[in-house]
């Protein structure tokens, strides 16, 4: 006879009383007290004198120290997801990153029984030292916080399968995927599909999801990541697999997902035996977690603290060891500032993988005798590639920018602040990065008279082309690979040479206006 999971059994018993007390709450928090019926405690008592005790499998960690003799157990789960490399942004003269440091051990020497979580996402975008050290600086930063466990985020994969295999092996905590595999060699993986962490007495396993590789084009695909890892996106099977292999051996099962707020949503209704949805992806900032109650009476939370280290959340559980009950007791967003203590060596690593991998990258490189709002860096990009390549042309879309540029001295932080990479797909060069293609001025008039009109992309060309004069165009990645999104149709197949990163292109620019006395503007 196959034994049906403590927990999911206890919860089928309770349903009813369970229904009653939580009815209606979806989208509001379930912070409830036990309000279990004295005829569901009656069938509990009886059904935990079957139970067997079963001893921690080889590997299992525990945090916390266990007092048997109290019937409830308390425990934290602190948790954060897409912090993208943020640990370049300074709050009161320090790294974002120092505070998260400091608030999470301060928090587990306050109660040894906290679970720091990860969703995901630590990498890409935040700092220009990442950028330069093709991801080991976020590495090293990683590794500084007090994480129990990880989820590998699609951003994640951006340096390629040695970076992945590197931040993984190298690991101090368990990185999680349950739906990804290494092609041709699932023994070589390097993610682990489940984690078991004994929290003082509550033994908590923990699984993860991923969502899809991205495409050049800036949207999801079925392509592996790296070219080597295959992701599976039949979510709701693969935790089902999880919870029917492991659910027997944990009281509390949490999926530390990064596939998004609602993608979790559904999985939580339709996949019973998880108690805990932690997400990352969406970079939702949920300041109330969301209460899920599925038809068997059984029910979920789903949580996810928004992005860039601003905020991470906080979830105080008690676990009834008479009723295998999980309650959350409370839930706090806790924004990330200067009133959280400081981890000074966490600032000091800061400032160290920067100067390793960006030494200069908080010092002025240019100056603006005005402010560039976002809708003018195209144009700053075009004089970029003039002065750089002699270009004739450009195409670039307009929307591969995330702020324009403030007045006054700029540093090379700030000026990858307003053109960040995204490396897709993952293990090549950004989307928004810049290809080099010698043409004739006939194909440049047929690209030209093809283009779709519209504001998504700029343009630029002379007005008069010589059909038969070789013209220089600069164009980024994403038209060069999906010439649907900029043209109707492609006349021929443009190639070219990488030319680099938006960042590359500029910051030369701007040191060389700087060495002239010019102003970037
Ligand atoms: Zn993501």
């Amino acid at each position: 006879m196959r034994l049906m999971p403590r927990a999911s059994l206890v919860r089928w018993m309770l349903g009813g009383a369970l229904a009653t007390a939580l009815s209606g709450c979806a989208g509001h928090a379930h912070v409830t007290r036990n309000e279990e019926a004295p005829v569901a405690r009656a069938v509990v008592a009886s059904s935990l004198d079957e139970q067997i005790a079963v001893a921690a499998p080889p590997g299992t960690r525990s945090l916390g120290a266990c007092d048997p003799a109290s019937d409830v157990s308390r425990f934290v789960v602190a948790h954060l997801n897409d912090m993208q490399a943020r640990y370049g942004e300074i709050v009161g003269g320090r790294s974002r990153y120092a505070y998260v440091a400091g608030y999470l051990r301060a928090l587990k020497d306050e109660n040894p029984s906290t679970l720091v979580l990860d969703a995901g996402d630590d990498y890409e975008k935040g700092s220009v030292a990442e950028l330069r050290s093709m991801g080991e600086s976020t590495r090293r930063m990683i590794q500084a916080l007090p994480i129990d466990a990880r989820t590998i985020g699609n951003h994640d994969f951006a340096y390629g399968a040695e970076a992945v295999q590197r931040d993984v092996t190298w690991s101090a905590h368990p990185v999680l995927a349950a739906n990804v595999h290494r092609d041709g060699a699932a023994d070589t993986s390097p993610f682990v599909p489940f984690v078991r962490i004994d929290v003082g007495c509550v033994r908590v396993g923990i699984t993860g999801l991923v969502t899809t590789n991205y495409g050049s084009n800036d949207l999801p695909s079925r392509e592996p990541f790296d070219g080597v890892y295959q992701q599976d996106d039949r979510y709701a099977q693969v935790l089902a697999d999880v919870v029917r292999d492991h659910r027997a051996e944990v009281d509390v099962m949490i999926s530390l997902d990064h596939l998004g707020f609602w993608q979790d949503v559904e999985l939580a209704g339709r996949v019973p035996g998880v108690d805990l949805f932690v997400g990352g992806h969406s970079e939702d900032l949920v300041t109330v977690p969301y209460g899920i109650q599925r038809r068997d009476g059984s029910r979920a939370w789903v949580v996810q603290a928004g992005h860039y280290a601003r905020t991470l959340g906080r979830a105080d559980f008690a676990w009834s060891h008479h009723d295998h009950a999980l309650t959350l007791e409370r839930y706090a967003i806790v924004n990330v500032d200067e009133t959280l203590p400081v981890a000074e060596d966490v600032e000091a690593l800061a400032r160290e993988v920067e100067r390793d991998a960006a030494p200069d990258a908080r010092n002025p490189i240019a100056t603006l005798d005005a402010a560039l709002p976002a809708g003018k860096m195209a144009d700053l990009v075009w004089r970029a590639v003039e002065a750089r390549w002699g270009a004739d042309a450009m195409l670039l879309g307009r929307d591969v920018f995330w702020d324009g540029l403030p007045r006054g001295p700029l540093t090379l932080e700030r000026l990858y602040d307003s053109v960040f990479v995204q490396r897709e797909p993952a293990g090549t060069s950004g989307f928004s990065s810049l290809v080099v293609v010698s043409l004739s001025g006939a194909d440049l008039a047929a690209l030209r008279a093809r283009l779709i009109p519209g504001p998504l992309f700029a343009f630029y060309a002379p007005d008069t082309l010589d059909p038969a004069r070789t013209y220089r165009l600069v164009i980024e990645k994403r038209a060069l690979e999906n010439p649907a999104m900029a043209m109707y149709g492609a006349p021929f197949p443009l190639r070219g040479r990488w030319g680099g990163e938006l960042i590359d292109v500029l910051e030369v620019y701007a040191r060389a206006r700087t060495a002239r006395g010019l102003s970037l503007d």
